[in-house]
Protein backbone atom coordinates (compact mmCIF):
# COMPACT_ATOMS: atom_id res chain seq x y z
CA UNK A 1 0.00 0.00 0.00
CA UNK A 2 1.26 3.40 -1.13
CA UNK A 3 0.52 5.43 2.04
CA UNK A 4 3.14 8.06 1.04
CA UNK A 5 6.20 6.60 2.49
CA UNK A 6 8.84 7.86 0.49
CA UNK A 7 8.81 10.53 -2.84
CA UNK A 8 11.09 8.70 -5.61
CA UNK A 9 12.38 10.52 -8.49
CA UNK A 10 11.47 7.73 -10.70
CA UNK A 11 9.74 8.90 -13.74
CA UNK A 12 6.80 7.24 -14.72
CA UNK A 13 6.19 6.88 -18.46
CA UNK A 14 2.87 7.44 -20.02
CA UNK A 15 1.90 3.76 -22.29
CA UNK A 16 0.38 6.21 -24.50
CA UNK A 17 4.37 7.57 -25.04
CA UNK A 18 5.77 3.56 -25.27
CA UNK A 19 6.85 3.57 -29.08
CA UNK A 20 9.33 2.64 -31.37
CA UNK A 21 11.55 5.82 -30.23
CA UNK A 22 11.77 4.26 -27.19
CA UNK A 23 13.53 1.37 -28.54
CA UNK A 24 16.08 -0.65 -26.01
CA UNK A 25 15.25 1.80 -23.07
CA UNK A 26 14.63 0.90 -19.56
CA UNK A 27 11.29 2.79 -18.44
CA UNK A 28 8.80 2.54 -15.29
CA UNK A 29 5.17 2.18 -15.78
CA UNK A 30 1.95 1.98 -13.89
CA UNK A 31 -0.78 0.50 -15.38
CA UNK A 32 -3.58 -1.93 -14.88
CA UNK A 33 -3.68 -5.32 -15.48
CA UNK A 34 -5.52 -5.76 -18.30
CA UNK A 35 -5.34 -9.55 -18.84
CA UNK A 36 -2.78 -12.05 -18.16
CA UNK A 37 -2.02 -15.58 -20.36
CA UNK A 38 1.05 -17.84 -18.85
CA UNK A 39 2.41 -19.76 -21.80
CA UNK A 40 5.54 -22.41 -20.18
CA UNK A 41 7.94 -20.03 -18.82
CA UNK A 42 6.51 -17.16 -19.90
CA UNK A 43 4.04 -14.82 -18.99
CA UNK A 44 2.09 -12.60 -21.28
CA UNK A 45 0.37 -8.87 -19.99
CA UNK A 46 -1.84 -6.55 -21.72
CA UNK A 47 -0.97 -3.32 -19.18
CA UNK A 48 -3.69 -0.46 -19.96
CA UNK A 49 -3.71 2.59 -18.91
CA UNK A 50 -7.05 5.07 -19.84
CA UNK A 51 -7.59 4.32 -23.87
CA UNK A 52 -3.99 3.08 -24.50
CA UNK A 53 -2.42 -0.31 -23.61
CA UNK A 54 0.38 -2.24 -24.62
CA UNK A 55 1.85 -6.37 -24.45
CA UNK A 56 4.45 -7.23 -21.56
CA UNK A 57 6.36 -9.76 -20.95
CA UNK A 58 7.82 -11.87 -17.74
CA UNK A 59 10.15 -14.77 -18.97
CA UNK A 60 11.95 -16.83 -16.86
CA UNK A 61 15.56 -15.45 -17.75
CA UNK A 62 18.47 -13.03 -16.12
CA UNK A 63 15.65 -10.52 -14.74
CA UNK A 64 13.04 -13.06 -13.47
CA UNK A 65 12.58 -16.28 -11.89
CA UNK A 66 10.28 -19.28 -12.35
CA UNK A 67 8.07 -17.70 -9.08
CA UNK A 68 8.54 -14.25 -10.54
CA UNK A 69 6.65 -15.50 -13.64
CA UNK A 70 4.09 -17.47 -11.80
CA UNK A 71 3.60 -14.22 -9.48
CA UNK A 72 3.06 -12.16 -12.61
CA UNK A 73 0.62 -14.29 -13.97
CA UNK A 74 -1.56 -14.84 -10.86
CA UNK A 75 -1.92 -10.87 -9.79
CA UNK A 76 -5.97 -10.49 -10.32
CA UNK A 77 -6.90 -8.44 -13.41
CA UNK A 78 -7.57 -4.68 -13.19
CA UNK A 79 -5.15 -4.41 -10.48
CA UNK A 80 -2.49 -1.64 -10.53
CA UNK A 81 1.18 -2.74 -11.25
CA UNK A 82 4.20 -0.83 -11.63
CA UNK A 83 7.20 -2.38 -13.81
CA UNK A 84 10.04 -1.85 -14.93
CA UNK A 85 11.17 -3.07 -18.00
CA UNK A 86 12.52 -2.39 -21.50
CA UNK A 87 11.32 -1.41 -24.53
CA UNK A 88 11.38 -3.70 -27.44
CA UNK A 89 10.14 -3.45 -31.10
CA UNK A 90 8.12 -5.93 -31.61
CA UNK A 91 9.00 -8.47 -34.39
CA UNK A 92 5.01 -8.51 -35.62
CA UNK A 93 2.22 -5.79 -34.83
CA UNK A 94 0.82 -6.49 -32.14
CA UNK A 95 -3.19 -6.42 -32.72
CA UNK A 96 -5.35 -6.21 -29.65
CA UNK A 97 -3.07 -3.30 -28.57
CA UNK A 98 -2.84 0.34 -29.41
CA UNK A 99 0.94 0.30 -28.91
CA UNK A 100 1.05 -2.42 -31.82
CA UNK A 101 5.28 -1.54 -32.23
CA UNK A 102 6.74 -2.17 -29.05
CA UNK A 103 6.71 -4.45 -26.13
CA UNK A 104 7.79 -4.07 -22.74
CA UNK A 105 10.44 -6.79 -21.49
CA UNK A 106 9.84 -6.85 -17.73
CA UNK A 107 12.84 -6.98 -15.06
CA UNK A 108 10.68 -5.71 -11.80
CA UNK A 109 6.97 -6.04 -10.49
CA UNK A 110 5.59 -4.94 -8.15
CA UNK A 111 1.36 -4.75 -7.47
CA UNK A 112 0.40 -1.22 -6.19
CA UNK A 113 -3.44 -1.83 -5.88
CA UNK A 114 -4.89 -5.55 -6.12
CA UNK A 115 -8.05 -5.95 -7.12
CA UNK A 116 -10.55 -8.86 -5.92
CA UNK A 117 -10.49 -11.83 -7.99
CA UNK A 118 -14.03 -11.54 -9.24
CA UNK A 119 -14.84 -8.96 -11.27
CA UNK A 120 -18.45 -7.91 -11.27
CA UNK A 121 -18.65 -7.29 -14.70
CA UNK A 122 -15.87 -7.92 -17.34
CA UNK A 123 -14.73 -4.91 -19.37
CA UNK A 124 -14.79 -6.47 -23.01
CA UNK A 125 -18.24 -7.55 -22.32
CA UNK A 126 -19.19 -3.81 -21.69
CA UNK A 127 -17.73 -2.76 -24.96
CA UNK A 128 -19.29 -5.07 -27.18
CA UNK A 129 -22.19 -3.75 -29.80
CA UNK A 130 -25.98 -5.12 -28.45
CA UNK A 131 -25.96 -6.72 -31.41
CA UNK A 132 -22.53 -8.94 -31.55
CA UNK A 133 -24.12 -10.33 -28.45
CA UNK A 134 -27.58 -10.70 -29.93
CA UNK A 135 -25.94 -12.50 -32.82
CA UNK A 136 -23.87 -14.97 -31.28
CA UNK A 137 -24.61 -15.18 -27.62
CA UNK A 138 -21.82 -13.32 -26.15
CA UNK A 139 -22.38 -11.77 -23.03
CA UNK A 140 -23.01 -7.75 -22.91
CA UNK A 141 -23.42 -5.87 -19.84
CA UNK A 142 -27.14 -4.19 -18.77
CA UNK A 143 -27.09 -0.57 -17.61
CA UNK A 144 -27.95 -1.38 -14.47
CA UNK A 145 -24.85 -3.36 -13.71
CA UNK A 146 -22.74 -1.10 -15.12
CA UNK A 147 -24.32 2.03 -13.33
CA UNK A 148 -23.94 -0.19 -10.09
CA UNK A 149 -20.77 -0.79 -10.87
CA UNK A 150 -19.62 2.34 -12.48
CA UNK A 151 -15.93 2.53 -11.27
CA UNK A 152 -15.11 -0.29 -13.33
CA UNK A 153 -17.96 0.74 -16.12
CA UNK A 154 -15.59 4.33 -16.45
CA UNK A 155 -12.99 2.71 -17.22
CA UNK A 156 -13.99 1.02 -20.58
CA UNK A 157 -12.61 1.95 -24.12
CA UNK A 158 -16.27 3.44 -24.87
CA UNK A 159 -16.43 5.47 -21.25
CA UNK A 160 -13.01 7.13 -21.72
CA UNK A 161 -14.15 8.23 -24.96
CA UNK A 162 -17.01 9.74 -23.92
CA UNK A 163 -15.77 12.17 -21.42
CA UNK A 164 -12.69 12.75 -23.11
CA UNK A 165 -14.93 14.26 -25.91
CA UNK A 166 -17.29 15.48 -22.94
CA UNK A 167 -14.54 17.59 -21.10
CA UNK A 168 -13.98 18.93 -25.23
CA UNK A 169 -17.27 20.00 -25.28
CA UNK A 170 -16.66 22.25 -22.02
CA UNK A 171 -13.29 23.43 -23.23
CA UNK A 172 -14.79 24.36 -27.01
CA UNK A 173 -17.72 26.24 -24.67
CA UNK A 174 -14.48 28.13 -23.08
CA UNK A 175 -12.60 28.60 -26.30
CA UNK A 176 -15.45 30.05 -28.55
CA UNK A 177 -16.39 32.52 -25.70
CA UNK A 178 -13.33 33.79 -24.87
CA UNK A 179 -12.97 34.46 -28.65
CA UNK A 180 -16.29 36.14 -28.87
CA UNK A 181 -15.35 38.54 -25.53
CA UNK A 182 -17.28 37.13 -23.34
CA UNK A 183 -15.46 36.67 -19.66
CA UNK A 184 -17.14 33.74 -17.58
CA UNK A 185 -18.33 35.03 -14.42
CA UNK A 186 -21.72 34.74 -13.79
CA UNK A 187 -22.74 34.23 -17.12
CA UNK A 188 -21.47 32.53 -19.47
CA UNK A 189 -20.78 29.68 -17.06
CA UNK A 190 -20.67 25.71 -16.77
CA UNK A 191 -23.27 24.77 -13.58
CA UNK A 192 -24.32 22.04 -11.77
CA UNK A 193 -28.33 22.14 -12.21
CA UNK A 194 -30.19 20.11 -9.71
CA UNK A 195 -33.68 19.44 -10.51
CA UNK A 196 -35.97 17.95 -8.31
CA UNK A 197 -38.69 16.22 -10.59
CA UNK A 198 -40.00 12.98 -10.75
CA UNK A 199 -38.91 12.73 -14.65
CA UNK A 200 -38.16 8.40 -15.45
CA UNK A 201 -37.18 9.04 -19.41
CA UNK A 202 -33.51 8.67 -20.84
CA UNK A 203 -33.19 11.91 -21.00
CA UNK A 204 -33.62 13.57 -17.57
CA UNK A 205 -31.13 13.03 -14.57
CA UNK A 206 -31.83 14.95 -11.24
CA UNK A 207 -28.38 16.56 -11.22
CA UNK A 208 -26.93 17.72 -14.59
CA UNK A 209 -24.64 20.20 -16.16
CA UNK A 210 -25.83 23.21 -17.63
CA UNK A 211 -23.59 25.45 -20.08
CA UNK A 212 -25.72 29.02 -19.84
CA UNK A 213 -25.44 31.81 -21.30
CA UNK A 214 -27.57 35.12 -20.51
CA UNK A 215 -26.92 38.24 -22.29
CA UNK A 216 -28.16 41.86 -22.45
CA UNK A 217 -28.70 42.59 -26.31
CA UNK A 218 -28.99 46.12 -28.13
CA UNK A 219 -32.38 45.74 -30.39
CA UNK A 220 -33.55 42.12 -31.12
CA UNK A 221 -33.18 38.62 -29.24
CA UNK A 222 -32.11 36.84 -32.30
CA UNK A 223 -28.87 38.71 -31.86
CA UNK A 224 -28.71 36.33 -28.70
CA UNK A 225 -29.77 33.43 -30.14
CA UNK A 226 -27.44 33.57 -33.06
CA UNK A 227 -24.39 33.80 -30.80
CA UNK A 228 -25.66 30.75 -28.82
CA UNK A 229 -26.12 28.96 -32.24
CA UNK A 230 -22.94 29.86 -33.28
CA UNK A 231 -21.23 28.76 -30.01
CA UNK A 232 -22.68 25.36 -30.47
CA UNK A 233 -21.90 24.77 -34.28
CA UNK A 234 -18.03 26.33 -33.16
CA UNK A 235 -17.75 23.25 -30.78
CA UNK A 236 -19.42 20.83 -33.38
CA UNK A 237 -16.88 21.68 -35.72
CA UNK A 238 -14.05 21.08 -32.85
CA UNK A 239 -15.28 17.98 -31.46
CA UNK A 240 -15.24 16.63 -35.44
CA UNK A 241 -11.53 18.28 -35.72
CA UNK A 242 -10.06 16.93 -32.67
CA UNK A 243 -12.27 14.15 -31.45
CA UNK A 244 -12.48 11.76 -34.12
CA UNK A 245 -10.58 8.76 -32.66
CA UNK A 246 -12.92 9.03 -29.40
CA UNK A 247 -15.76 9.10 -31.94
CA UNK A 248 -14.99 6.40 -33.63
CA UNK A 249 -14.36 4.37 -30.66
CA UNK A 250 -17.62 5.22 -28.98
CA UNK A 251 -18.65 4.01 -32.82
CA UNK A 252 -17.08 0.59 -32.79
CA UNK A 253 -20.03 -0.02 -29.78
CA UNK A 254 -22.42 2.08 -30.80
CA UNK A 255 -22.74 2.66 -34.35
CA UNK A 256 -24.33 6.27 -35.35
CA UNK A 257 -24.48 8.63 -38.79
CA UNK A 258 -21.91 11.52 -38.40
CA UNK A 259 -23.55 14.19 -37.02
CA UNK A 260 -24.60 17.15 -39.44
CA UNK A 261 -25.46 20.64 -39.00
CA UNK A 262 -25.67 24.06 -41.20
CA UNK A 263 -23.89 27.13 -41.18
CA UNK A 264 -25.46 29.47 -40.04
CA UNK A 265 -27.72 27.38 -38.26
CA UNK A 266 -31.57 26.48 -39.66
CA UNK A 267 -34.27 28.73 -37.86
CA UNK A 268 -37.53 27.26 -38.04
CA UNK A 269 -41.08 29.03 -36.78
CA UNK A 270 -43.01 26.68 -34.45
CA UNK A 271 -45.82 27.48 -37.04
CA UNK A 272 -44.03 25.83 -39.71
CA UNK A 273 -42.76 23.10 -37.85
CA UNK A 274 -46.70 22.08 -36.70
CA UNK A 275 -47.49 22.65 -40.83
CA UNK A 276 -44.58 20.09 -41.26
CA UNK A 277 -46.10 17.13 -38.51
CA UNK A 278 -49.38 18.14 -40.13
CA UNK A 279 -48.74 17.17 -43.25
CA UNK A 280 -46.74 14.22 -41.86
CA UNK A 281 -50.11 13.39 -40.67
CA UNK A 282 -49.79 14.54 -36.52
CA UNK A 283 -52.90 16.37 -35.26
CA UNK A 284 -52.23 19.28 -32.77
CA UNK A 285 -53.39 22.54 -32.52
CA UNK A 286 -51.71 25.74 -32.72
CA UNK A 287 -50.76 26.36 -28.96
CA UNK A 288 -50.00 22.81 -28.09
CA UNK A 289 -46.75 21.84 -26.79
CA UNK A 290 -44.87 19.39 -28.67
CA UNK A 291 -45.36 15.89 -27.28
CA UNK A 292 -41.38 14.02 -27.02
CA UNK A 293 -42.88 11.53 -29.81
CA UNK A 294 -43.61 14.89 -32.64
CA UNK A 295 -40.29 16.67 -31.73
CA UNK A 296 -38.06 12.93 -32.67
CA UNK A 297 -41.01 12.95 -35.58
CA UNK A 298 -40.15 16.86 -36.29
CA UNK A 299 -36.71 16.06 -35.70
CA UNK A 300 -36.46 13.45 -38.99
CA UNK A 301 -38.83 15.48 -41.04
CA UNK A 302 -36.16 18.53 -40.71
CA UNK A 303 -33.46 16.60 -41.88
CA UNK A 304 -34.93 15.29 -44.79
CA UNK A 305 -35.90 18.38 -45.59
CA UNK A 306 -32.84 20.59 -44.77
CA UNK A 307 -29.92 17.61 -43.80
CA UNK A 308 -29.47 18.93 -40.13
CA UNK A 309 -29.09 17.49 -37.46
CA UNK A 310 -29.47 21.11 -35.50
CA UNK A 311 -31.34 23.39 -35.29
CA UNK A 312 -33.45 25.84 -33.60
CA UNK A 313 -37.36 26.17 -33.28
CA UNK A 314 -38.38 29.71 -32.81
CA UNK A 315 -41.70 31.65 -31.77
CA UNK A 316 -42.86 29.02 -29.21
CA UNK A 317 -47.06 30.17 -28.44
CA UNK A 318 -46.44 32.07 -25.17
CA UNK A 319 -49.29 29.65 -23.76
CA UNK A 320 -46.47 26.84 -23.12
CA UNK A 321 -43.72 28.98 -21.97
CA UNK A 322 -43.07 30.37 -18.43
CA UNK A 323 -44.59 33.88 -17.39
CA UNK A 324 -41.17 35.60 -17.69
CA UNK A 325 -40.86 34.68 -21.40
CA UNK A 326 -41.08 37.83 -23.03
CA UNK A 327 -44.59 38.05 -25.79
CA UNK A 328 -44.32 38.65 -29.17
CA UNK A 329 -44.85 42.04 -30.61
CA UNK A 330 -46.94 41.29 -33.47
CA UNK A 331 -49.10 38.16 -32.77
CA UNK A 332 -49.51 38.02 -28.64
CA UNK A 333 -50.38 34.02 -28.86
CA UNK A 334 -46.54 33.95 -29.52
CA UNK A 335 -43.59 34.58 -27.96
CA UNK A 336 -39.94 35.88 -28.22
CA UNK A 337 -39.09 32.12 -27.20
CA UNK A 338 -36.79 29.51 -28.92
CA UNK A 339 -35.58 25.51 -28.02
CA UNK A 340 -32.37 24.21 -30.27
CA UNK A 341 -32.65 20.83 -30.94
CA UNK A 342 -29.79 17.87 -31.98
CA UNK A 343 -31.19 14.87 -33.46
CA UNK A 344 -34.81 15.66 -32.85
CA UNK A 345 -34.19 16.37 -28.66
CA UNK A 346 -34.48 19.65 -27.26
CA UNK A 347 -30.81 20.42 -25.80
CA UNK A 348 -31.87 24.15 -24.93
CA UNK A 349 -34.69 26.23 -23.95
CA UNK A 350 -34.50 29.91 -24.45
CA UNK A 351 -36.20 32.87 -24.31
CA UNK A 352 -36.04 36.77 -24.03
CA UNK A 353 -37.02 37.68 -20.64
CA UNK A 354 -39.92 40.25 -19.62
CA UNK A 355 -37.26 43.23 -18.55
CA UNK A 356 -40.58 45.64 -17.75
CA UNK A 357 -41.48 45.52 -14.16
CA UNK A 358 -45.11 46.16 -15.43
CA UNK A 359 -45.32 43.68 -17.70
CA UNK A 360 -43.42 41.23 -15.62
CA UNK A 361 -46.13 41.57 -13.14
CA UNK A 362 -48.91 41.19 -15.34
CA UNK A 363 -47.70 37.98 -16.85
CA UNK A 364 -47.18 36.72 -13.29
CA UNK A 365 -50.68 37.36 -11.90
CA UNK A 366 -51.84 35.86 -15.87
CA UNK A 367 -49.99 32.62 -14.11
CA UNK A 368 -51.48 32.30 -10.70
CA UNK A 369 -48.23 32.96 -9.32
CA UNK A 370 -47.63 34.54 -5.66
CA UNK A 371 -45.96 38.21 -6.23
CA UNK A 372 -44.88 38.31 -2.86
CA UNK A 373 -42.06 35.19 -3.76
CA UNK A 374 -40.97 36.49 -6.59
CA UNK A 375 -40.86 40.04 -5.34
CA UNK A 376 -36.98 40.66 -5.36
CA UNK A 377 -36.96 39.08 -8.72
CA UNK A 378 -39.27 41.90 -9.92
CA UNK A 379 -37.96 44.93 -7.87
CA UNK A 380 -34.55 44.08 -10.09
CA UNK A 381 -36.25 45.28 -13.02
CA UNK A 382 -37.34 48.73 -11.69
CA UNK A 383 -34.38 51.19 -11.86
CA UNK A 384 -33.36 50.86 -15.26
CA UNK A 385 -32.69 47.30 -16.99
CA UNK A 386 -31.41 46.08 -20.31
CA UNK A 387 -33.45 43.72 -22.70
CA UNK A 388 -31.96 40.32 -22.75
CA UNK A 389 -32.10 36.99 -23.26
CA UNK A 390 -30.31 33.44 -22.83
CA UNK A 391 -31.20 29.71 -22.27
CA UNK A 392 -29.25 26.55 -20.78
CA UNK A 393 -27.71 23.90 -22.67
CA UNK A 394 -27.06 20.59 -20.68
CA UNK A 395 -23.92 18.58 -21.31
CA UNK A 396 -24.63 15.45 -20.76
CA UNK A 397 -27.49 15.41 -23.14
CA UNK A 398 -25.53 17.31 -26.24
CA UNK A 399 -22.86 14.47 -25.78
CA UNK A 400 -25.32 11.61 -25.77
CA UNK A 401 -27.28 13.06 -28.64
CA UNK A 402 -23.71 14.51 -30.85
CA UNK A 403 -22.91 10.66 -30.08
CA UNK A 404 -26.27 9.10 -30.90
CA UNK A 405 -26.67 7.33 -27.51
CA UNK A 406 -29.61 6.72 -26.26
CA UNK A 407 -29.26 7.48 -22.69
CA UNK A 408 -28.29 9.97 -20.58
CA UNK A 409 -27.17 8.21 -18.13
CA UNK A 410 -24.18 6.98 -20.36
CA UNK A 411 -23.05 10.49 -20.60
CA UNK A 412 -23.04 11.44 -16.79
CA UNK A 413 -20.29 10.13 -14.83
CA UNK A 414 -22.07 9.20 -11.62
CA UNK A 415 -25.69 9.38 -13.07
CA UNK A 416 -28.82 10.72 -10.16
CA UNK A 417 -32.08 10.19 -11.11
CA UNK A 418 -35.04 9.87 -8.77
CA UNK A 419 -34.04 6.14 -8.15
CA UNK A 420 -30.40 6.20 -8.33
CA UNK A 421 -28.47 7.89 -5.88
CA UNK A 422 -25.17 5.67 -5.57
CA UNK A 423 -22.58 4.73 -5.95
P1 LIG B 1 -37.42 18.99 -20.84
O1 LIG B 1 -38.58 19.55 -21.60
O2 LIG B 1 -36.60 18.01 -21.63
O3 LIG B 1 -37.78 18.50 -19.47
P2 LIG B 1 -36.88 21.59 -19.91
O4 LIG B 1 -37.78 22.31 -20.82
O5 LIG B 1 -37.24 21.38 -18.50
O6 LIG B 1 -36.43 20.20 -20.57
P3 LIG B 1 -35.00 23.64 -19.36
O7 LIG B 1 -35.46 23.70 -17.97
O8 LIG B 1 -35.31 24.77 -20.22
O9 LIG B 1 -35.48 22.27 -20.02
O10 LIG B 1 -33.44 23.34 -19.38
C1 LIG B 1 -32.62 23.65 -20.49
C2 LIG B 1 -31.78 22.47 -20.91
O11 LIG B 1 -31.19 21.86 -19.80
C3 LIG B 1 -32.58 21.36 -21.58
O12 LIG B 1 -32.76 21.59 -22.94
C4 LIG B 1 -31.67 20.18 -21.36
O13 LIG B 1 -30.58 20.18 -22.27
C5 LIG B 1 -31.14 20.46 -19.99
N1 LIG B 1 -31.96 19.77 -18.99
C6 LIG B 1 -33.10 20.22 -18.42
N2 LIG B 1 -33.59 19.35 -17.53
C7 LIG B 1 -32.73 18.30 -17.51
C8 LIG B 1 -32.66 17.09 -16.78
N3 LIG B 1 -33.59 16.78 -15.88
N4 LIG B 1 -31.64 16.26 -17.02
C9 LIG B 1 -30.69 16.56 -17.93
N5 LIG B 1 -30.69 17.70 -18.65
C10 LIG B 1 -31.69 18.56 -18.46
Amino acid sequence: MIQSQEKPDRVLVRIKDLTVEKADEVVWVRGRIHTSRAKGKQCFLVLRQQQFNIQALVAVGQHASKQMVKFAANINKESIVDVEGVVRKAHQKIGGCTQQDVELHVQRIYVVSLAEPRLPLQLDDAVRPEVEGEEDGRATVNQDTRLDNRVIDLRTSTSQAIFCLQSGICQLFRETLIRKGFVEIQTPKIISVFRAEDSNTHRHLTEFVGLDIEMAFNYHYHEVVDEIADTLVQIFKGLQERFQTEIQTVNKQFPCEPFKFLEPTLRLEYREAVAMLREAGVEMGDEEDLSTPNEKLLGRLVKEKYDTDFYILDKYPLAVRPFYTMPDPVNPKNSNSYDMFMRGEEILSGAQRIHDPQLLTERAQHHGIDLEKIKAYIDSFRFGAPPHAGGGIGLERVTMLYLGLHNVRQTSMFPRDPKRLTP
